[in-house]
């Protein structure tokens, strides 16, 4: 089987379609969460991931748009966005969204937003938080989203070590226990403002990273028109 494995798409429609291009036949996607937040396509994406029947976690975006609050740890403009998509999406979005679990067990994987300790609002960005990580699932391992950047942290025999994929680099799975996150397809953050995705190839056993080229100028022009703030605008041509 091949999985393609996606987080923070963040509204972000021709992302996640190039994304989706680039993935090709894939036999089932998982989401781990931020599906909304920042991005112009609220509605749009949601009805596209039910579509495609993706299965996947709530992010902490996802819970701020139902009201779950959150929202005033936001920086301002993520919290102007917030509002903007609190006021525009259809019921049916809220629906989809609302039936999002904060975790979900697949075989010998585990998915969460920020990490399996805290899945909605931890970001696992130290070899500290890591550590505190792998004490909290049982499966091999666990696919993450929340910091938007694209790693690997691997367990083995209780040393922790951190690894860096670049586009196309693949990690066979073995004996390690990992938590790994696919990077932000919807706003990456890691310098590269290319949307970034993983496969799982289930026969080969391989995680591969990809990044994909996407028309940023069309959907930075989708949230000029929909006033959304200069500053989460600039940022998606960055990757920062
Ligand atoms: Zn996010």
């Amino acid at each position: 089987m091949r999985i393609g494995i996606i987080s923070d798409v963040h509204a972000n429609l021709p992302a996640l379609e190039a994304v989706l291009a680039a993935l090709g036949e894939v036999d089932a996607l998982w989401q781990l969460g931020d599906v909304v937040g920042y991005g112009p396509h609220p509605d749009e994406v949601v009805a596209r991931l039910r579509e495609l029947g993706a299965i996947g976690v709530r992010g902490n975006h996802d819970a701020a748009a139902l009201g779950g609050g959150g929202v005033e740890y936001f920086n301002p403009e993520a919290r102007r966005a917030m509002e903007w998509t609190i006021e525009r999406i259809a019921p049916a979005t809220r629906a989809w969204l609302e039936a999002l679990p904060e975790r979900v067990e697949e075989g010998e994987v585990t998915l969460v937003h920020g990490s399996p300790r805290e899945p909605i609002w931890e970001y696992v960005l130290s070899g500290w938080v890591a550590r505190q990580s792998f004490a909290a699932f049982t499966s091999r391992w666990c696919l993450h989203g929340h910091t938007h950047i694209p790693v690997a942290w691997v367990q083995d025999h209780g040393r922790i070590s951190l690894l860096e994929p670049g586009p196309g680099d693949a990690l066979r799975l073995g004996q390690e226990r990992l938590l790994v996150n696919p990077g932000s397809v919807g706003q990456p953050r890691d310098g590269d403002p290319r949307a970034s995705a993983l496969v799982h190839d289930t026969e080969a056993r391989t995680l591969t990273w990809l990044r994909v080229r996407y028309r940023i100028a069309e959907v930075q022009a989708a949230m000029r028109a929909a006033r959304l703030p200069p500053a989460l605008v600039a940022r998606l041509e960055h990757g920062r």
